[in-house]
C-alpha cells in the first residue's frame, strides 16, 4: 500500500466512522427523547450527512422545553412536566394564555398575572 491508497482508506474510514456516528448518536438522542421516529431520524441521517442532523437539532430542541427540576425534555406549550408533575410556566389567570417565566401582563387580554 502507498502513501496515496493509505490516505484514501483512512479518509474513508473516518467519513465512515462519523456517517455512522451521527446516525447512532441521533438515533440514541432521539431514543433518550422519546421520539416517535427514532429510527426513522437515524435513516434519515445515512442519507444526508450533515443536513440531517441540522434539520434534527432544529426540529427536536426547537419545540421543546426543559423542565427545571427533573430534567426531561417537554413538548412546548405545556404548563406542568409530564415526568414530575411540576408546573413549568405559567398560565394567565385571565385567559388561560401561556405566558412567559419573566411575564408579569399577559399580551391578550393585559391581566396582571397572580401567583394563585
Ligand atoms: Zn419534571
Ligand atoms: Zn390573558
Amino acid at each position: 500500500m502507498n502513501l496515496g491508497e493509505f490516505a484514501i482508506f483512512t479518509g474513508s474510514f473516518v467519513i465512515l466512522i462519523f456517517w455512522l456516528g451521527q446516525s447512532l448518536w441521533i438515533y440514541l438522542d432521539a431514543r433518550n427523547r422519546n421520539e416517535r421516529f427514532a429510527l426513522g431520524w437515524a435513516i434519515l441521517a445515512l442519507f444526508s450527512v450533515p443536513v440531517s442532523l441540522i434539520v434534527y437539532l432544529m426540529v427536536t430542541r426547537g419545540r421543546e422545553e426543559k423542565c427545571k427540576v427533573c430534567g426531561t425534555y417537554l413538548e412546548r406549550g405545556l404548563t406542568i412536566c409530564t415526568n414530575c408533575g411540576k408546573d413549568v410556566g405559567k398560565i394567565c389567570t385571565g385567559c388561560g394564555n401561556i405566558m412567559k417565566e419573566s411575564w408579569n401582563y399577559c399580551p391578550k387580554c393585559k391581566t396582571k398575572y397572580r401567583d394563585n
